[in-house]
């Protein structure tokens, strides 16, 4: 039986995250997310809803949008066994693959080629108990060449959730080994206060707004 996955959504949209912010990018968001974050802003896609679709009609379907930058979201992308073959298959095609995952679960399957961002969820998502710490010593533990296909981002809706974000950082020492992303929930956290909390610490993360909610309609679909 043909290798299959449920996905939401696919579309082209301008990369709005992560050190690719700005690039054209193709995304393919899967369908399903056991968690439940309180600023979810990906709810339409957390549910089963979606298309099963093969891995082969995936990436023929891909070629429309040519882009040689590819994401696989979600929900939460590595729920789906399947997730592992197209991430595969894709990087085979010579494709630039980027998994952006909530953080909850190991990505040491995920193929060593694949750009992994991660969140790390602050205590505002009510998820943060959840965390897979597992994923910080996998990337500590990664020879150098391949820290750099990690980045995790915190993403925080007031002073709490930063000084939680700040603690972690510290505690393992994050910055020295990958890239970190420290970004505000949209409406919620000011952005220039955040700029202002790092610059003040001295922080060595990257700030990131959510570059597609400035481009378009904070709660535009499909960009
Ligand atoms: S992990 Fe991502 S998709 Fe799942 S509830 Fe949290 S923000 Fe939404």
């Amino acid at each position: 039986m043909s290798e299959t996955l449920l996905v939401n959504e696919t579309f082209l949209s301008i990369q709005g995250e992560s050190t690719y912010a700005g690039w054209p990018c193709t995304f393919i968001r899967l369908a399903g997310c056991q968690s439940s974050c309180t600023w979810c802003d990906t709810r339409h896609a957390s549910t089963e809803e979606g298309t099963s679709m093969t891995l082969s009609e995936i990436t023929e379907h891909l070629v429309q949008y040519r882009t040689p930058l590819v994401e696989i979201t979600g929900g939460e992308p590595l729920q789906q066994e399947n997730v592992y073959a197209l991430m595969r298959q894709l990087c085979d095609r010579d494709y630039t693959v980027l998994l952006e995952t909530g953080g909850f679960l190991p990505v040491d399957r995920v193929d060593h080629r694949v750009h992994k961002i991660i969140d790390l969820k602050t205590p505002s998502s009510g998820e943060s108990e959840r965390n897979c710490l597992e994923n910080i010593e996998l990337a500590a533990a990664s020879p150098d060449s391949l820290k750099k296909t990690f980045e995790f981002k915190c993403v925080v809706a007031c002073r709490k959730d930063y000084e939680w974000a700040r603690n972690l950082l510290n505690t393992w020492d994050l910055t020295a080994h990958c890239t970190v992303l420290m970004g505000s929930v949209f409406g919620e956290q000011d952005p220039a206060e955040l700029a202002r909390w790092i610059l003040e610490d001295h922080l060595h993360v990257k700030l990131q707004l959510q570059l597609h909610k400035y481009i378009w309609p904070p709660d535009k679909r499909r960009v």
